[in-house]
């Protein structure tokens, strides 16, 4: 799978398998998938959303959001399932305090992008108006799909968007 370093924004060819051992940005050396929030503005994250391989299901969350806890599992399982298919699955932190947002990770952890938007002006171009909200960009950079709150009965919908958004080119 393609994951953009949250620390320098290069982007690193890491496969599924091994996105388990703590694999490290080639360019900055930093850890990439270990869950550290970093912050983002709304142009930096254009350029995020930009250099990963499309399709990315961007998800906005917060540390006191109850069905986060449920959705964070099930977005690991897309990120592993359909990495290796151009897949990105990048979780956007919307708590005012960063240690908030590490206590959530350290009870509730995600293989998967993870950056951090305190100020919410990413959440506010997407338009978020409630955690958790999801996004799925297709790889024209479009937003395909759109959903509020987190519900198993969507997950199978969900997942038949994610695997049309990688079959089209
Ligand atoms: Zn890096």
């Amino acid at each position: 799978m393609l994951v953009v370093c949250p620390h320098c924004n290069a982007a690193n060819r890491v496969p599924s398998d091994r996105a388990g051992d703590d694999p490290v940005c080639g360019k900055c050396g930093a850890a990439i998938l270990d869950g550290t929030p970093v912050a983002l503005d709304e142009s930096r994250f254009d350029r995020f959303v930009a250099r990963s391989e499309l399709p990315v299901v961007v998800d906005f969350w917060a540390s006191w959001c109850g069905p986060c806890k449920r959705s964070f599992p099930w977005m690991g399982e897309m990120q592993k399932k359909y990495g290796d298919g151009g897949l990105t699955v990048v979780a956007i932190n919307v708590d005012k305090k960063r240690e908030d947002a590490a206590k959530f990770l350290a009870a509730t952890p995600g293989a998967f992008t993870i950056v951090y938007d305190p100020a919410g002006s990413v959440a506010s171009s997407y338009d978020v108006k409630g955690m958790p909200t999801s996004y799925l960009v297709d790889r024209a950079g479009r937003v395909v799909a759109v959903d509020s709150g987190f519900r198993d009965d969507a997950k199978a919908a969900w997942e038949a968007r994610i695997k049309s958004a990688l079959e089209t080119r």
